[in-house]
């Protein structure tokens, strides 16, 4: 764990009580109505030695780039407000992706983007259709901006989007999201859906591609956007790049889409240190191909062994994202299992519409890995 910043029982017992806490009603009758519906987000997160919940890098920085970024830290000009643009990480991303960097909006997270875009192109009388089970995300920003929301649920079994159906309704959506690899399922869509969404859907099609640089070659379609002005790619440096405390995410577009969403956008959201850590990991990227490496390594690994389990009634998905679905009985019990027993934390969807008795594992480091499924042969053979 990072020095400096307290990860203690305490603290995760404050941040608790202030997440479980309900809105008074008085205060509720003072607001706008979809937001005084909502309830402060909470990832869940206890403190264990191996958090594997959040679908974060697990290895970290290797030593060479986490000193770099230091190095480069240690000269921001704190004192300055950033540039509102981020136009050094824009740059480096413009030559990664052979596009100009009017393509190229930068945001303080993925997270931070999607709220620009509902905000941008949403609102009431605004379809927004996404293919849940998904990134929950969505659904909250969605109503939040008061959108109208259509979901085309994806196979209960297989997690396959039902293409037909998605088509016929994004000739009615503003705005059509599709993630891929999708969270928490893991599967991509195919190039050739995104061709017929981009051409059937009047208004944007979003792919949130944060999970992309684990996938196979080939499965992005940042390609498409010199065809398709209405295609927007999302992607995030929190997931790959290890840099889920740093919050630094960009959306990829045609020029128009991307005025649009500069000009819906808070000035200084993405600070000075975000900016100097992103640039400095962005630069030497190549190095961080190893751990890539060894969390596809580790993902063929865990899947198989937790095919290997089941006898006992789990099944597990394949993914190409860092992080494997797996529905089992009592899940909900043996994720608390795994956490009180074994100190390791997975996120539990065991409760969630179309994703019963599923949980979500993060591909950790081959230790992590080792800890997780030692974890799942005790509670489901002991
Ligand atoms: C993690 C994630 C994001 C963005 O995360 P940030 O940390 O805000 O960059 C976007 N979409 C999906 C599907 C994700 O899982």
């Amino acid at each position: 764990m990072a020095k400096g910043i307290d990860y203690s029982k305490a603290r995760y017992a404050d941040q608790g009580k202030l997440m479980s806490a309900q809105i008074p009603v008085a205060v509720q009758k003072l607001m706008r109505p979809s937001a005084a519906a909502l309830e402060p987000y909470d990832p869940a997160f206890s403190p264990v030695e191996v958090n594997l919940s959040a679908n974060e890098n697990s290895f970290g920085l290797p030593d060479g780039l986490r000193e770099a970024v230091a190095r480069s830290l240690a000269k921001a000009p704190t004192n300055r407000y950033p540039l509102p643009l981020a136009p050094s990480v824009r740059e480096i991303l413009s030559e990664m992706y052979g596009v100009g960097p009017e393509h190229i909006i930068c945001g303080n997270g993925g997270d931070e983007l999607l709220f620009n875009l509902f905000v941008a192109f949403g609102g009431a009388g605004h379809t927004v259709l996404h293919c849940p089970p998904d990134f929950s995300v969505y659904d909250l920003y969605a109503g939040l901006l008061e959108c109208d929301l259509q979901e085309i649920s994806r196979d209960p079994q297989t997690f396959d989007v039902d293409e037909k159906a998605l088509i016929a309704a994004s000739s009615e959506a503003t705005l059509t999201v599709v993630t891929s690899p999708n969270n928490p399922t893991g599967n991509v869509i195919s190039h050739d859906l995104v061709v017929r969404l981009c051409e059937a859907c009047p208004g944007l099609v979003l792919i949130d591609e944060a999970y992309m640089e684990f996938a196979d070659t080939g499965s992005s379609c940042v390609d498409l956007l010199q065809t398709y002005d209405n295609l927007v790619v999302l992607r995030t440096l929190s997931k790959a790049y290890a840099l889920a405390g740093v919050r630094l995410g960009y959306m990829l577009a045609s020029p128009g889409v991307i005025s649009a969403l500069a000009a819906v956008r808070q000035p200084y959201s993405i600070s000075v240190l975000d900016q100097t850590a992103a640039k400095a990991v962005l630069e030497r990227r190549e190095e961080l191909g190893r751990t890539l490496e060894q969390i596809k390594e580790g993902r063929s690994r865990l899947y198989s062994e937790l095919q290997g389990l089941s006898s006992k009634g789990l099944e597990v998905w394949p993914s190409q994202a860092n992080f494997l679905l797996v529905r089992l009985p009592h899940a909900h019990e043996v994720r608390c299992q795994l956490r009180d027993d074994f100190s390791v934390l997975v996120r539990d969807f065991s409760s969630a519409p179309g994703l019963k008795d599923c949980l979500r594992l993060t591909v950790g480091t081959p230790q992590d890995n080792e800890r997780l499924i030692d974890g799942f042969r005790q509670i489901l053979e002991g």
